[in-house]
């Protein structure tokens, strides 16, 4: 029988080898593509930072803002406050009073507000601050998956080159006819394997049955037997 056959179980180790080569190469494929969603989720997990932070320093420049204005509101009072000091008429002192009343009315407004920003500027520096001790894991998290993918590239393509060398010294061990078939099946088949062991009177690379001819001749001669559904190589193991 053709498995028991040395020449072919030096095929089936050169199949083996181009198999694992294949696999490689659509592994490598995919691998980029992976870094990239990575990266798209580093850059995510950033932006939410940043958009917590501004909206904290946001409130932190409104108050600021309204402070400079209570201030100077103050000012003009205490101005307002000394003019009034000064003056002779009853209108004047009046008007100043009604202009007095209105800046404290105002002010008092504008006090209210800076209250109810600084509540804010609380809840926003906590949440900020939250999201900066998770992110900022998770962004960790997410550059060593990064760096795991890249040391696999370079560890794949390392592992590409081994394999390469060593099914150039597998097919010099392969007989020429067999290997000159081997090749042909290859391309003809698109898919792996290009081997195929028969399991109960069925090609298990395309699943189909195969004529008794082939079986027999699987079963007895020592050249290659294709299936005659697929064209892969099939044969019968010991
Ligand atoms: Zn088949």
């Amino acid at each position: 029988m053709l498995s028991n056959n040395p020449e072919f179980q030096n095929l089936l180790l050169l199949h083996g080898r181009d198999r694992r080569f294949g696999k490689l190469e659509e592994e490598l494929k995919l691998l980029p593509d992976d870094i990239i969603r990575i990266e798209k989720k580093i850059l995510t997990e950033n932006k939410t930072i940043e958009l917590a932070v501004s909206e904290w320093k946001e409130l932190e420049s409104k108050n600021n803002s309204l402070e400079k204005e209570i201030l100077e509101i103050s000012e003009k009072i205490t101005k307002s406050k000394v003019r009034q000091l000064k003056v002779k008429k009853n209108e004047e002192y009046q008007a100043l009073e009604n202009e007095i009343s209105n800046m404290v009315v105002l002010q008092a407004e504008k006090e209210d507000k800076q209250i109810e920003i600084l509540i804010k500027i609380d809840d926003a520096k906590a949440t900020a601050e939250v999201a900066q001790d998770k992110i900022v894991q998770r962004v960790n998290d997410l550059g060593q998956q990064k760096r795991n993918l890249e040391n696999r590239i370079s560890h794949v393509n390392q592992e590409l080159v081994e394999l390469n060398n060593e099914i150039e010294s597998s097919r010099t061990q392969v007989e020429n006819e067999m290997l000159k078939t081997y090749d042909r099946v290859k391309k003809v088949v698109a898919r792996a394997p290009f081997l195929a062991p028969l399991k109960d009177q069925k090609c298990s690379g395309c699943n189909l049955r195969v004529s008794n001819d082939v079986i027999s001749t699987a079963l007895v001669e020592q050249k290659l037997t294709q299936c005659d559904q697929c064209g892969r190589i099939v044969y019968i193991e010991r």
